[in-house]
Parts: structure tokens; C-alpha cells; sequence
């Protein structure tokens, strides 16, 4: 499929929480919203161990460092000098690749086999691109990281002081698909090749089990 565009805008901040909104009408150019609650999906990260950013999550592939529960999307693609000249733009663009990344799925299997790596989910708002198999989005919330049953107690540690930190839920990684339906609803399924699911939590239950079997 084709990369989709959505704008989601949260009519309101999760009760409690003092939240980061997407512009009111920045990202849209003026459009109304696609969506008005969060989307939900699934990300990796690495707990970074040394550094004056120690504690703190890392996108796995990039040193960008997760310092606050609300991220917003920079596009940090390399340039060329040519390309420095050019006006910069909004994250994400369609061509360009730009964004936070979160997948559709669960993801787990990053923090068995990474001793730094953690998976979570995240809530994903504002200008969203949406893949077959990953959103980039323009905001994204930690709301969850989960923990492996087989950690080491300072892989468990760590991942606790962060969620702590970040005011995000600690669950377990078995429970990773299930939690989800707490925070949000999947990208709409008339978006996506799956057929259209029965309900959000049986929807995730299922992803779970054919991924991450045990
Ligand atoms: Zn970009």
C-alpha cells in the first residue's frame, strides 16, 4: 500500500496529565482533523548507560535522545550544503522519510535480544504518515515500556527508573499488545490491509499471539 497522511488532533489531553498539543492549526493547514484521539503503536528503544544522558531512552537507530514523556518530530535527515540552502520543512514529509517512527505491531522481540534495548507503546498525534507496517508522526507519547520476564534485575532497574521518570506504565512484555487498548485505538482499519478487527482489544490479542508466541 501506499503511505497514507492522517491528521490527528486530541480534543483533550488524557485526564491528569499535562500534555503537549499538537498546534491547533499548524500541522493541518487548516484541514479538520482526520481523528480526534490518539493512535496508538509500538516502538523500541535503548535505555542509554553512560553519558550525560544516562537513563534516558534513545531511539535505536539515531543518538537522539528521549529526555520528556512528549517528543516532536525534527526532521534530522544529513544534508548536503545544496540542501542546507533549502527552507527546512515540518516533520513528517512524505518524501523525505522524517518522523517519529511507531509500529502497527508489537515489537518485542528487540528487548530479548538487546541487553539495552526496551520495547514500548506510544500515542502518536498531529500530522501522521501511516505505512503497511509503521507510522512517522509528528508527536508521540511514552505511555508504556515493558518489561521481559528474563531481564537481569538491572535491565529491570533500568527500565523502571525511566518509566518512573517519564510517568510511563511499566507492563509486562507478554501483556505488550494487550495494554495497548488503554491508550488508544490502532491507525483505522479501512487504512490498513487487515481485515477490519471485531473490537481494539481483540484486535491487539491477536496481533500479540501471532507475533510473539512463547
Ligand atoms: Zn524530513
Amino acid at each position: 500500500m501506499s503511505p497514507i497522511t492522517i491528521t490527528v488532533e486530541p480534543v483533550a489531553p488524557p485526564a491528569g496529565r499535562d500534555t503537549e498539543r499538537a498546534h491547533p492549526h499548524g500541522a493541518g493547514h487548516g484541514h479538520a482533523p482526520d481523528l480526534i484521539e490518539p493512535v496508538v503503536g509500538f516502538r523500541n528503544w535503548r535505555i542509554l548507560r553512560t553519558g550525560p544522558a544516562r537513563g534516558q531512552l534513545s531511539s535505536p537507530y539515531f543518538p537522539v535522545a528521549w529526555p520528556e514523556p512528549v517528543m516532536r518530530a525534527e526532521c534530522r535527515r544529513w544534508r548536503t550544503p545544496e540542501e542546507l540552502l533549502d527552507t527546512p520543512h515540518a516533520a513528517p514529509q512524505t518524501e523525505c522519510g522524517c518522523g517519529i517512527r511507531a509500529y502497527h505491531t508489537p515489537t518485542g522481540e528487540f528487548s530479548r535480544v538487546d541487553y539495552l534495548g526496551v520495547s514500548g507503546i506510544v500515542t502518536v498525534w498531529g500530522r501522521i504518515e501511516i505505512g503497511a507496517d509503521e507510522m512517522r508522526a509528528e508527536l508521540a507519547r511514552v505511555e508504556a515500556l515493558a518489561v521481559y520476564s528474563r531481564w537481569s534485575r538491572r535491565q529491570r532497574d533500568a527500565a523502571q527508573e525511566v518509566a518512573t521518570n517519564l510517568g510511563a506504565e511499566l507492563v509486562d512484555l507478554r501483556e505488550l499488545g494487550a495494554a495497548a487498548a488503554s491508550y488508544g485505538a490502532p491507525p483505522p482499519a479501512s487504512l490498513l490491509a487487515d481485515p477490519p478487527p471485531t473490537g481494539i482489544r481483540d484486535r491487539f490479542v491477536a496481533l500479540f499471539t501471532s507475533r510473539m508466541g512463547d
